[in-house]
């Protein structure tokens, strides 16, 4: 049996006719940058995640980006975030010219250990990042209670998470700025990339809106030096299409991930496979699966891939240790949950078209593995 770990083609034929008229749409309209389609699905978001505004840009990596520098970070600041993410978020800071300062994760639900935040907060703390990971929320009442004592505004990368909910607050909605991807392989993916980010600050917005288009308060005048960062209406009108299904989906991945847990404990095998731990409160969008697989995971990844059971491991290459973050005098054991969970971690498939039969395959090939 063959069970990849996403299937975007099953999502697509079940979309195929709508999809298609909406590209159409766009193709007869020939408006292409932001434009209705971008204000429509801007106001559809800003809904969804329950903010007063919403701004389209190029992807999450430049969502990210045009966050912090709408916070004004720059040389001499210091962002706390993360060293268990994707590239984007450690990349951001340092293309300010401030430094990513970072705090190991906790082992259970690999967010950020916010209790530890405190203890790196300096004279020199611009923001404060946290990385709502695999579609699970960081602990967003504790992390605002530390950033409000110490005045830190908070840039959430809900790039996973977009629909998770944290004691019923929308993942980008209690920071200052939520940042959003629409990569193909999140929960809400476009037709190539796109991103988006929401505030419920009007300045912010309005600042966000120059920024994605070189700075530009109207045509040609530069008020400020942004980047050029616009959301395609052909994203804008795929995503519009789609978003109207993105809670059925995540529904389907939560109750794909809850199937997961019952065959590994009807299995017998919860010694050998770390579950993933969810938070009370909590509504984990499962953009991801991800068992711990201890030492044997490479070996268990290979046999897998041999069977036709396609995994991931998000991340093998902690951003402390990435080479071109050497500079930053990070060292191997400075955070050692994030290390051993980049040794440990497997990302399993878990979109929301697979089928029982599958999952069932999955934990019986790996059952064999421990045999
Ligand atoms: C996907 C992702 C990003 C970047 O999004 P792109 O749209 O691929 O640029 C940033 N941060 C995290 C945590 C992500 O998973």
């Amino acid at each position: 049996m063959k069970v990849p770990l996403l299937d975007l083609q099953a999502q697509f034929v079940s979309l195929r006719a709508p999809l298609l008229s909406a590209i159409e749409r766009v193709m007869d309209a020939q408006h292409f940058i932001l434009g209705a389609e971008v204000q429509a699905l801007e106001k559809e978001i800003a809904r969804y995640s329950r903010t007063r505004h919403a701004i389209g840009c190029a992807s999450g990596s430049d969502a990210v980006l045009l966050a912090l520098q709408s916070i004004g970070i720059g040389p001499g600041q210091e962002v706390i975030t993360t060293p268990y993410s994707f590239f984007a978020t450690a990349a951001a800071i340092t293309r300010l010219g401030a430094h990513p300062v970072f705090v190991d994760i906790d082992p259970g639900t690999y967010n950020m250990k916010e209790t530890d935040v405190p203890d790196v907060v300096t004279e020199r703390t611009g923001a404060l990042m946290p990385v709502h990971l695999f579609g699970q929320s960081a602990d967003m009442s504790v992390l605002k209670q530390i950033a409000g004592q110490a005045s830190i505004p908070i840039v959430e990368d809900a790039a996973q998470a977009i629909g998770a909910e944290d004691r019923g607050q929308r993942a980008g909605s209690t920071g200052t700025i939520g940042c959003f991807s629409f990569y193909p392989s999140k929960n809400l993916g476009g037709a190539g990339d796109g991103g988006m980010l929401v505030t419920n600050d009007s300045e912010h917005a309005e600042r966000l809106r120059m920024l994605r288009v070189h700075g530009e308060e109207r045509k040609y005048h530069h008020r400020m030096i942004g980047i050029n960062s616009r959301l395609d209406a052909i994203q804008a009108a795929v995503l519009r299409v789609k978003l109207p299904y993105l809670d059925e989906w995540s529904e389907a991945r939560r109750k794909n991930a809850a199937q997961y847990d019952q065959l590994f404990t009807d299995a017998g095998l919860t010694e050998e496979v770390g579950l993933p731990f969810v938070r009370s409160g909590v509504r984990h969008i499962f953009n991801q699966y991800v068992i711990r697989a201890g030492k044997r995971r490479d070996a268990l990844r290979d046999h897998l891939k041999h069977k036709g059971v396609g995994t991931e491991i998000y991340y093998p290459v902690p951003l402390h240790l990435q080479e071109c973050f050497a500079y930053l005098g990070y060292r191997k054991g400075d955070f050692p949950e994030t290390e051993r969970a980049a040794r440990e971690t497997l990302a399993l498939p878990v979109y929301p078209e697979l089928t029982l039969e599958q999952q069932t395959y999955v934990v019986d090939t790996i059952r064999k593995f421990y045999a």
